[in-house]
């Protein structure tokens, strides 16, 4: 992962955190125009009203200045998702307190269970139940302290009524916010755990077990690749080389030094294949010992001295495997694709040559 990636990855984390505040700051919206509706209806005097609003504006614009400037990052929590919960009961408790009627206070607990439902979106059962408790308290608080400055604006039976009826919704509320939280926390590491299968799988299906090199299906599609690039070039077409590479006598060394030592000496001779062509070049398993090279952008005189620069570097390798002085070697048979003839037919050249590089005595790079 690049550093600006995960530059991006937060930006983008970000800006899905400030689009759920908004969603937010939308909800408490809702807080605040029962707020105006009840000033209107003559509910609510005008002090709690601003003072409401001030809070709220107040809080609000802390928020966002904490996500604007990435302070939220440092906390445990960055999305800040018990604190955005919260904050609005506190200028809703405020308020609730100069409201004259009883039914007039019920609507913001209406309004504040909406709130908690964003918990869904993060919180943990013990965390949806804390909140839950914390409101019905906050409630529980008010009343008290209503019915002891204020008990003309409380009616206790009503107020009993409600508290019970309050903490059966919060708890109902609660439970299933971190049902559905939990159920995403249980989806996201499914999702993840997915991503790692499919990156292992396609691993699987393009590479060759034995060698990690490209395997027959994946290199003959970059094979068609190379073809179609290399016809669209302009001004003209730029060359592209092929070598098919054989190992020699491989099957008098399985043969001879058992199959372990055979599977030993084709990683090796991939090992050093990769090593030695270039950046851009492209080299991938076709079938047992046998290897196709791709060589894009190269003119005629320049693919068969790559070839040559391969089959001299096999032949330098020593094996723990084999006597000492025994020397693996390969041929190969190399051509220049022609523009307009199938990939099967270049293929098929390159065979011939490698055919005849076989009956010429190996260890050999025959052109076609
Ligand atoms: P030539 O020089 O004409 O290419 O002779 P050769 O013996 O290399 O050719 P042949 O096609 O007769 O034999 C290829 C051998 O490669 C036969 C097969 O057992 C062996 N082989 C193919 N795949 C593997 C493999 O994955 N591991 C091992 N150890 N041997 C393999
Ligand atoms: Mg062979
Ligand atoms: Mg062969």
């Amino acid at each position: 992962m690049t550093a600006e990636s995960i530059e991006q990855r937060i930006q983008r984390a970000q800006s899905l955190r400030l689009k759920r505040m908004i969603w937010g700051f939308a909800n408490h919206a809702c807080t605040a125009l029962a707020v105006i509706g009840l000033y209107l209806g003559g509910f609510l005097p005008m002090e709690p009203v601003l003072v409401f609003f001030a809070s709220s504006l107040l809080c609000g614009t802390l928020l966002v200045l904490v996500l604007q400037f990435g302070i939220n990052l440092r906390f445990k929590d960055p999305s800040m998702t018990m604190i955005q919960i919260i904050w609005p009961v506190i200028p809703s408790l405020y308020v609730m307190f100069f409201v004259a009627l009883p039914q007039g206070r019920i609507l913001f607990l209406l309004l504040a269970t909406g709130g908690i439902m964003f918990g869904a979106l993060a919180l943990n059962r013990r965390q949806m139940l804390t909140i839950a408790w914390l409101f019905w308290l906050g409630y529980l608080g008010l009343v008290l302290v209503l019915g002891w400055l204020a008990p003309e604006r409380i009616y206790w039976p009503l107020e009993a009524v409600t508290l019970f009826a309050y903490a059966s919704v919060l708890s109902i509320v609660a439970y299933l916010g971190s049902f559905i939280s939990e159920l995403r926390h249980q989806l996201s590491i499914r999702n993840r755990e997915l991503k790692h299968a499919n990156v292992e799988l396609v691993e699987l299906a393009t590479r060759d077990s034995l060698t990690s090199l490209p395997n027959r299906r994946t290199v003959m599609e970059q094979f068609e690749r190379e073809v179609a690039r290399s016809e669209r070039q302009s001004p003209g077409p730029k060359a592209l080389g092929i070598s098919v590479l054989d190992i020699d006598h491989f099957k008098r060394i399985n043969d001879t030094f058992g199959h372990q030592a055979g599977d030993e000496i084709l990683r090796k001779v991939s090992r050093t294949i990769q090593a030695t062509i270039r950046k851009g070049d492209y080299v991938g398993r076709i079938g047992g010992e046998e290897f196709l090279l791709i060589f894009p952008d190269t003119s005629p005189d320049h693919a068969v001295p790559a070839a040559e620069r391969i089959r001299k570097a096999v032949e330098a390798l020593r094996f723990d495997e084999l006597p000492e002085g025994y020397r693996v070697t390969v041929s190969q048979g190399v051509t220049i694709h022609q523009v307009g003839e199938t990939l099967q037919t270049t293929f098929k050249r390159a065979d011939e040559a490698l055919y005849q590089a076989k009956n010429s005595g190996r260890n050999q790079v025959l052109a076609a």
